[in-house]
């Protein structure tokens, strides 16, 4: 597609991060990515920063990768809707209200500099309802038109090996951050792992925790990710993020009229 380009490029993203205000203030585009992830418990052998980890990386490379102009690259907001993981040391959690209530704050912020359509690069699962009921009510409400994406519904068939702590986020940072990853644990988080999120009977799941059915906290294969793997996932995700980012700055934002 037009809008991606393959590494080795100049860079056509900012990370607001490492930028002085006086870089930001140059920067002429409309567009920004803002990771969203969490803090919390990916098993004995992954850390409690995967979501955020891989949620930032996924941003900055689709942002590198935008070729039709520049990208703001917001901090990660590092804590999420995680209670389902409050039994494991070190989770760390925020009410849904508020998440939403942070990333309409940030994103209001950002689009008070002229960076008004934001992209958010969600990494957490448990994130997805309130991030699309906050980007619905932003685009609705406010000065600005935010998109919610989530990386890994957006990796093609390797969406459905998701699990939590299993082959697609070990795979993913073992591509990108391998030193994080614990090997010499992976075979036991493997073995004392879940198959399957939650209880279900009727459709409907019964556990509200994950604990009630994982006792490592591992669903899914984590031998089943190797670093190969994770540069595909990066890659796919990266490629979605581009084709996204062009869509959004080519949308038409204005509010359609009620009928009468
Ligand atoms: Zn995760």
């Amino acid at each position: 597609m037009a809008a991606y380009k393959r590494r080795g490029r100049v860079p056509s993203r900012m990370r607001l991060a490492d930028a002085t205000w006086t870089d930001a203030d140059g920067v002429d585009t409309d567009l920004a990515v803002l990771p969203v992830g969490s803090t919390e418990q990916h098993g004995p052998h992954a850390p409690l920063g995967t979501d955020h980890i891989t949620a930032h990386a996924v941003a900055a490379a689709g942002a590198d990768a935008y070729s039709d102009g520049e990208v703001i690259v917001a901090p990660p907001i590092t804590v999420g809707v995680s209670a389902e993981h409050r039994q494991f040391t070190g989770t760390l959690w925020v009410a849904p209200d508020t998440f939403r209530a942070t990333v309409r704050d940030v994103v209001g912020s950002l689009a008070s500099h002229g960076w008004d359509r934001v992209v958010v690069v969600n990494g957490h699962g448990g994130n997805t309802a309130a991030l699309g009921e906050v980007c619905a009510t932003i685009t609705r409400q406010d000065d600005a038109y935010a998109v919610p994406f989530t990386w890994f519904d957006a990796v093609g068939d390797h969406s459905s090996d998701m699990g939590h702590a299993g082959p697609l986020e070990t795979a993913f940072l073992r591509h990108t951050d391998p030193e994080l990853i614990r090997e010499d644990r992976v075979q036991a988080a493997a073995e004392d792992g879940a198959d399957a999120w939650g209880k279900w009977v009727s459709h409907a799941n019964l556990a509200a925790d994950a604990a009630a059915f994982t006792d490592n906290g591992v669903v899914g294969d984590p031998r089943a990710g190797d670093a190969d793997r994770g540069a595909a996932l990066l890659d796919a995700a990266t490629e979605s993020l581009c084709a996204l980012l062009a869509a959004v700055a080519d949308r038409d934002t204005t509010a359609p009229l009620p009928h009468r």
